[in-house]
């Protein structure tokens, strides 16, 4: 099919999985519950290291030109039963528009991972998204050194035999692919610093704890340990003491809340500013304890990044069911950030037709007037969009765009930087 003098065809999977495309057929996007057809103009080569997924139980939806509407499919070309496709980007990349499909009666929730539109475009498969950050720390083309890997790995085995972060991030860099604790090992950009089991949040989307109830499983295990200050201290300044412009952040996705063992990060803080002012050292969190925050910065934190699925509370509470705070318990957490003159970003799940939808538009815009932060780190939100909107009772709402909403956040928002990673803020922030 020709749209703007460029080739379209439908890209589906057969039974084994193989994605095939489906000749003169222009695939159909979807933002919210919404079909909708995406100008090729707005469609990027898939990004190398990018995935692509068959979603069982789903029909892939076409835009039909001769009825001026959207149906669905359910053969190929050959006859044979087909389902639906997505994309998986590499990280930096945010998607602008979902996968359409249409589920059988007893298609299953999809696993906890960011699904966006493809298309097979000139021969080649393309996706609407977006580059939103040049950093280069986990792009894929420069984490395939698996020899390197692990001689730093019995390195520094050998020179930190009793840390016990140590032997977490060798497992985490090798069995769970972390990139952030491969690039701990290879000395260079962003170190990762899990400390803590327990959490005071129930997100629905949270990638290392999930009830018995849950329909998926989490990506990783959490960490079954609680690494002392000595033990977190000799990581954070054996990486500032090799990576240029290093950053050291506490809060990722294989442990709890960080601000539940504030007294200990803030003595790990304390022993590594006693022997450098080098490097950034960060706080990703869900800002539940504000006390904990301003013990933090007393410490010597540089940055902080709080993680929103939405600045409307009702949708923040019902996506990240917070157990004894609230949300203006976070609120007041940024405030105390923002007084202190660190680094404050959010970690903002974006997901097509919730995010830009005009009601969150406003909401975000109205946000950011009362809490002027440096940064959004721009995320897509990891999981399936039906079970998603299902949670938080998502009363629909006209999708402007997220190139738009990405526009006006730009253009009202100049101070805000948007992206994707903690960037290194020592040298600025001070
Ligand atoms: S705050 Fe983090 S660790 Fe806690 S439930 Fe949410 S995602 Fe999981």
């Amino acid at each position: 099919m020709k749209r703007n003098d460029k080739d379209l065809s439908l890209a589906y999977a057969d039974a084994e999985g193989k994605v095939w495309d489906f000749p003169d057929i222009e695939p159909g996007f979807r933002t919210g519950n919404r079909f909708a057809r995406v100008d090729p103009d707005e469609l990027i080569e898939l990004p190398y290291g990018s995935y692509l997924f068959s979603l069982p139980g789903r029909y892939p939806v076409f835009y039909n030109s001769s009825a001026g509407d959207f149906s669905h499919i359910e053969i190929s070309p050959d006859g044979d039963d087909i389902t639906a496709v997505s994309a998986f980007l590499a990280s930096a990349y945010l998607r602008t528009y979902l996968p359409a499909f249409i589920k059988k009666d007893d298609a299953p929730v999809l696993p906890l991972w960011a699904y966006a539109g493809v298309v097979v475009m000139d021969g080649a498969f393309h996706v609407p998204a977006v580059r939103i950050d040049d950093d280069i720390r986990s792009d894929p083309a420069i984490h395939e050194n698996e020899g390197d890997l692990r001689a730093a790995i019995r390195d520094m085995a050998a020179r930190y035999p009793r840390n016990r972060l140590v032997r977490q991030l060798a497992r985490c860099s090798t069995r769970y692919r972390c990139l952030c604790a491969r690039n701990f090992f290879l000395g260079r950009f962003e170190a990762p610093v899990p400390t803590t089991q327990a959490c005071n949040a129930r997100c629905t989307g949270c990638l290392s704890m999930q009830g018995d109830d849950s329909p998926f499983p989490p990506s990783q295990p959490r960490l079954d340990f609680a690494p002392t200050p000595d033990e977190i201290a000799a990581v954070i300044l054996h990486h500032f003491d090799r990576a240029a412009a290093a950053v050291a952040s506490f809060g990722q996705g294989c442990e709890g809340e960080p601000l539940l063992r504030a007294a200990d990060l803030a003595a790990a803080i304390r022993l590594v500013r006693e022997k450098t002012d080098e490097g950034t050292i960060t706080l990703n969190t869900n800002g539940s304890l504000p006390d904990a925050v301003k013990a933090l910065v007393d410490a010597g934190l540089d940055s902080i990044r709080v993680s929103l699925n939405s600045p409307t509370e009702e949708y923040y509470v019902r996506y990240h069911r917070p157990v004894n705070y609230s949300f203006q318990d976070v609120m007041r957490s940024l405030d105390i950030a923002l007084a202190a003159g660190i680094f404050v970003s959010v970690n903002l799940f974006f997901l097509p037709g919730f995010t830009d939808a005009e009601s969150e538009v406003e909401a975000l815009c109205a946000f950011l007037k009362k809490f002027p932060v440096s940064m959004i780190q721009t995320r897509n939100l990891n999981m399936d969009p039906d079970y998603y909107f299902g949670r938080i009772g998502f009363e629909e709402s006209d999708p402007i765009g997220i190139m738009n909403c990405i526009k006006i956040l730009r253009g009202d928002f100049p101070g805000v930087r948007l992206g994707y990673y903690n960037p290194p803020v020592n040298a600025e922030a001070r």
